[in-house]
């Protein structure tokens, strides 16, 4: 089989060596319940809490407020299914932004239905919620804001910072859903003022199946899974030992390498966007680059249909995503770029290229020189393309 393209790391990341080797061990030898109470269980307990000590440290919070998840979803479920249930007495308003991981927006639908309101703030063509309309949205009865850090289509950064001192102002929890954000730019709890923050494995080249949840000390939040004292009684569940240790290697070695890579994936990008929109007529940048993640193009190729660009791309091997991998498989434009205020046609002729830490410059040219005759082709095909 020929070389394999992947620009789908915004969709999930190959697991790096070095974070393999690390977990093995949990697998093949340290592989005891972390509860238990002989010594081989407790090297494995020792080992999940370097990883959280790991994690802590990469996001600047204390250890303690470090929970070990399942994934990045039930993170976000977490948060605000358990903060709407705790804090309910208060007031049962929550506002989240228009275009969030379907993780929250589910999860939203799902307390709308059981008798919360939501307030769904608009965001700029850029994607991003204006500090005033936060402002003008907040309530007395609001108990939690949620707005996602970096989207996962456009990867543009949210204002987090000064939208977690607006809630803070009024008293009001802030989480955050930071999974496209994590291992990818710098994060600091503290500086982002943020009461609750998401986080995956998978998002930067650690397994599927492992993330975790901030929980700033003293935030008043109950369990979503019931059972055992695991995780200070807060999360049951035997840990996930091989996936936790994963987790804590990988945070370790993206915090470690963050400013090289950030160069390095803004350049990549900029290579790529650079070359399609110079070699390709009626294509257009999605979202903004200065205020995005470096790493990822999101880019409307008009009287395209981006699912048909997928295939014809992966027929040479190169995979990438229209939209998010999560709302792919329904024929409807990303919901995410409509919110944006894309025209119908830019949103469905969308393609996210996402980079990663295997991504190379050879990669990104050879994208680039495939795409050329594909998109050719198809617009020869195309009723829409305007001919003269
Ligand atoms: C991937 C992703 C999720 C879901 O995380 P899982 O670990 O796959 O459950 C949630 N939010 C965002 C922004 C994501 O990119």
């Amino acid at each position: 089989m020929s070389k394999v393209i992947y620009m789908d790391n915004a969709g999930s990341t190959k697991v790096r060596r070095e974070v393999i080797d690390e977990m093995m061990p949990q697998l093949s030898e340290e592989y005891a319940n972390p509860s238990s109470v002989y010594s081989l269980a407790r090297k494995s307990m020792g080992a999940i809490n370097d990883a959280r000590e790991k994690v802590a440290k990469a996001i600047n919070a204390q250890p303690r407020e470090i929970f070990f998840t399942s994934s990045g979803t039930e993170a976000n479920n977490w948060a605000l299914q358990c903060i709407a249930n705790t804090n309910s007495n208060k007031g049962k308003h929550i506002i989240t932004s228009s275009i969030e991981h379907p993780a929250v927006l589910n999860t939203c639908k799902h307390l709308e239905n059981i008798g919360f309101e939501i307030t769904r703030l608009p965001v700029s063509p850029e994607g991003l919620v204006s500090p005033d309309d936060l402002r003008k949205a907040l309530r007395p009865d609001t108990i939690l804001v949620s707005d996602m850090f970096v989207n996962n289509e456009i990867r543009t950064e949210h204002p987090i910072a000064e939208l977690g001192r607006i809630a803070r102002e009024k008293g009001t929890y802030f989480h955050t859903d930071a999974i496209q954000a994590v291992g990818h730019i710098p994060v600091d709890v503290e500086a982002l003022n943020v009461d609750l923050l998401s986080l995956s494995g998978h998002k930067f080249h650690a397994p599927k199946g492992v993330g975790a949840l901030y929980i700033r000390k003293g935030v008043k939040i109950c369990s979503l899974l019931y059972g055992g004292g695991h995780e200070r009684g807060l999360r049951a569940s035997t840990h996930n030992a091989p996936g936790i240790v994963a987790l804590g290697k990988a945070i370790e070695l993206a915090t470690e390498d963050m400013g090289a890579e950030m160069a390095r994936l803004a350049a990549l990008r900029d290579r790529l966007v650079d070359g399609i929109l110079s070699r390709i007529e009626h294509t257009y940048l999605n979202g903004c680059r200065t205020n995005s993640v470096p790493g990822i193009a999101n880019i409307s190729f008009e009287f395209i249909e981006g699912e048909s660009l997928l295939l014809l791309l992966e027929h040479k091997g190169i995979y990438c995503s229209s939209g998010s991998a999560c709302s792919s498989g329904s024929l409807d434009p990303s919901p995410v770029l409509m919110a944006m205020g894309l025209t119908h046609s830019k949103a469905h002729g969308s393609l996210r290229m996402s980079l990663g830490y295997f991504s190379t410059e050879d990669d990104v040219d050879t994208v680039i020189e495939e795409l050329v005759p594909i998109v050719k082709r198809l617009r020869e095909m195309s009723p829409t393309f305007p001919r003269d």
